[in-house]
């Protein structure tokens, strides 16, 4: 059976980033303005603890919402410092962060080390060299390769996220992303549609007509495309869309935002899926489709979205059977 896994979230937002990515107003998106320091990470860790289960379950500190690893080196050890604490007491098993490729070396990877870290996920976005630039990162697509080498080779778990129509980005270069990240073999993929956030670069771009960003179903469809990729190469994509929090939601962001993106793409793959098999399997106007157990209302779709398709399209009624696994 699979361990229970617990995330201990602390935020550490823009002050480690040198950058200004078009799309990224940091504050908004960590849904906190302040720096963070060991006592904060002592107070969440502990808040946190409060509600988790320890026995058997894996827990795990993840400095998530900027470019950890790009922080002054002293801060960055002293927040892993106070996190690792809790790993020596037993309470917690390992600490993760999110950073950008070009924020990795050597010295900073044997250090997180050090501390517990365990897994590594950077925000590659692109490796088309025109949307990078075009998307203010200011590292190109070298970097990429370069830092996901170094972070396997250290012995880390390595998680890529990209992003889905950026400026200057088509279909096509996001296919080659997802080839390029497949090129990798990271542990998992996270694929993020981009939204346009107040207090940007991307939000004057789109006020000045520079920028459009793209549909809801562009995206959705898109991220289809890309799981069934990531998957079909024995890569785990373990999130779609951008987690909803109190600043970031349908009324404050412009794009393809959707509480339940990650169910609408999940469903899509569904719905390829099954499509396949209409001229082969449909036995009097019914298709039994038989999906993992728990896979049932991905495969039904948001608000019986598949159920409605293949009728709708077809004439057919499709009926969704979980296989279940017998010990
Ligand atoms: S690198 Fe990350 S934190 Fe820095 S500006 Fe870009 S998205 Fe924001």
């Amino acid at each position: 059976m699979k361990k229970r896994h617990y995330n201990i979230p602390v935020f550490v937002p823009h002050i480690g980033c040198p950058h200004d990515c078009v799309f990224c107003n940091q504050r908004h998106i960590t849904g906190t303005q302040s720096e963070v320091c060991a006592d904060d990470v002592r107070r969440i860790i502990d808040e946190h603890l409060k509600y988790i289960d320890k026995n058997g379950a894996e827990v795990e500190v993840a400095f998530f919402g900027g470019s950890f690893t790009g922080i002054d080196f002293n801060l960055q050890t002293s927040l892993m410092r106070e996190a690792y604490e809790y790993i020596k007491a037993g309470r917690v098993d390992s600490l993760r962060c999110s950073t950008r490729p070009d924020c990795i070396d050597g010295v900073i990877l044997e250090n997180a080390k050090k501390y517990g870290m365990k897994t590594i996920e950077l925000g590659v976005q692109s490796t088309d060299s025109e949307v990078l630039l075009k998307s203010g990162r200011g590292h190109g697509r070298e970097e990429v390769f370069a830092a996901s080498e170094l972070i396997k080779k250290h012995g880390f778990s390595l998680g890529l996220q990209m992003m889905l129509g950026l400026p200057a980005d088509t279909r096509e270069k996001s296919i080659r992303t997802a080839k390029d990240i497949i090129s990798i073999s990271p542990d998992f993929v996270r694929i993020y549609p981009t939204l346009v956030v107040e207090d940007t670069a991307l939000y004057d771009m789109y006020k000045s007509d520079a920028y459009k960003p793209i549909t809801t179903e562009y995206a959705v469809d898109l991220a289809a495309e890309l799981i069934e990729m990531f998957e079909d190469a024995g890569i785990e994509v373990i999130r779609i869309g951008l987690q909803t929090t109190d600043n970031i939601n349908e009324e404050t962001v412009i794009g393809p935002y959707h509480s339940a993106m990650g169910e609408l793409a999940r469903a899509e793959v569904y719905k390829r899926s099954i499509e396949k098999r209409v001229t082969t399997d449909v036995i009097d106007g019914v298709l039994i489709y038989t999906v993992p157990e728990g896979e049932t209302s991905k495969a039904v779709g948001h608000k019986r979205s598949n159920i409605k398709y293949f009728k709708d399209k077809y004439g057919i009624d499709l009926k969704i059977v979980e296989t279940v696994e017998k010990n």
